[in-house]
């Protein structure tokens, strides 16, 4: 089986497995107990978070550890909106945000607040100028994801954080960089990011764990309380394996980015070109895109029919956000791009990762071409 969804999972460095085992047998003691063995499990807590900051350029003070980017997400939205609200109840994000975000900010509109929702362009970007332009007086945050997750598109982050700081300086940027941590460029002094959600398991990590960044001087209110962990922001015992593993992951996959994106993007290049000469589908992503997704339909098929289809023949692939994928709807992201219903059901995503080989594409095109043939032939359309 040739495995095409790293973007909604990659397999772990070695170092991380082996990270994860020898803590959990080593300092399995809490790190808020006051004898040694607490002492020593706290202080590797400490240490992880140096080399998460200095990976990310930030102050370690700055680092907050979470339960994943689902948490890191729904802390900076809820938490910003929660104590920041006596500046305003509004929030903008995009039509094009991860459900932990989307569904963060329905939550408080369903509790008065007022959400802008900017529309992308057909290539899944939206414009700076548009967000912009939705910041009010009383806008408290602004939620942009850096690369989507469905189709890869990558956000304008530089310049939506400079205007909409010109627009409102009070105004709080938080970005979900996610997927494109470890894949692109990562500045967030440059872009003036207030908050910044990632997830280890991603680039390599260990699960159940994940980051915030928060900006030195601004304070959230927390989601979990019982507990001063995480400078009161998390309460509860911290995931010290996953927090050490998390810590090499983010570091190891910064560092190897540049390396990560020469070996991908021509396989991304080739699989791209590949689909736009098939006139059944309908290709999504774009050069201009992150270097590991690629999106496709098949207008008429839905994806999951597709994707087991594939998967008979030899290849994982996934459809959409995993957090959605048994959703029978059809995908908000494709829907918010201007494609028909049709075409939003039937999404297949591709996500390279550095264990892919052009003979991998090879094999994952043949069997491209053995699903469509199978699936034209037989029942399964919308
Ligand atoms: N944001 C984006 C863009 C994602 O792709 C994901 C993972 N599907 C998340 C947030 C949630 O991350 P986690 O799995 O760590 O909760």
């Amino acid at each position: 089986m040739l495995y095409w969804d790293y973007a909604a999972a990659a397999p772990p460095y070695e170092e991380v497995v082996r990270t994860v085992e020898q803590i959990m047998r080593l300092h399995y003691a809490n790190p808020s107990s006051l004898h040694r063995a607490g002492m020593e499990a706290a202080q590797l807590v400490q240490r992880a978070r140096e080399v998460c900051a200095s990976a990310l350029d930030v102050r370690p003070s700055e680092i907050r550890f979470t339960s994943g980017a689902t948490e890191s997400n729904n802390l900076a939205i809820k938490g910003a909106a929660l104590q920041y609200q006596g500046r305003g109840r509004h929030i903008v994000t995009t039509q094009l945000e991860h459900p932990s975000v989307y569904d963060s900010c329905l939550q408080l509109q369903r509790l008065g607040w007022e959400v802008s929702f900017v529309p992308p362009d057909a290539k899944g970007v939206v414009d700076p100028e548009q967000v912009a332009a939705a910041v009010r007086k009383d806008t408290v945050l602004v939620s942009i994801m850096h690369v989507n997750n469905e189709i890869g598109s990558v956000q304008p982050v530089a310049e939506i954080g400079r205007r909409i700081k010109t627009a409102n300086r009070r105004t709080l940027f938080h970005i979900d960089g996610v997927q494109g941590y470890g894949k692109l460029e990562t500045q967030l002094e440059q872009w003036q990011v207030d908050l910044y959600s990632l997830s280890p398991h991603k680039i390599r990590g260990p699960r159940g764990v994940g980051l915030l960044v928060v900006k030195d001087g601004l304070h959230l209110s927390p989601l979990l309380t019982g507990g001063a962990q995480e400078s009161e922001l998390r309460a509860g015992t911290e995931n010290v394996p996953g927090i050490v593993a998390a810590a090499k992951a983010v570091r190891m996959s910064g560092e190897q980015r540049q390396e990560f994106a020469a070996r991908v993007i021509p396989l991304r290049d080739r699989l791209l070109a590949f689909l736009r000469g098939i006139p059944e589908f309908t290709v999504n992503s774009s050069e201009d895109g992150a270097p590991h997704i690629v999106n496709f339909a098949y207008p008429g098929m839905k994806g999951e029919v597709m994707a087991r289809k594939l998967e008979e023949l030899g290849m994982a692939v996934g459809t959409r956000s995993a957090c959605s994928s048994r959703l029978a709807e059809p995908s908000r992201i494709l829907m918010s791009l201007g494609l028909g219903k049709e075409a939003a059901l039937g999404g297949i995503r591709i996500s390279f990762g550095d264990s892919h080989t052009m003979e991998d594409v090879a094999k994952l095109e043949e069997a491209l071409l053995a699903a469509k043939s199978a699936l034209k032939t037989a029942e399964g359309g919308v």
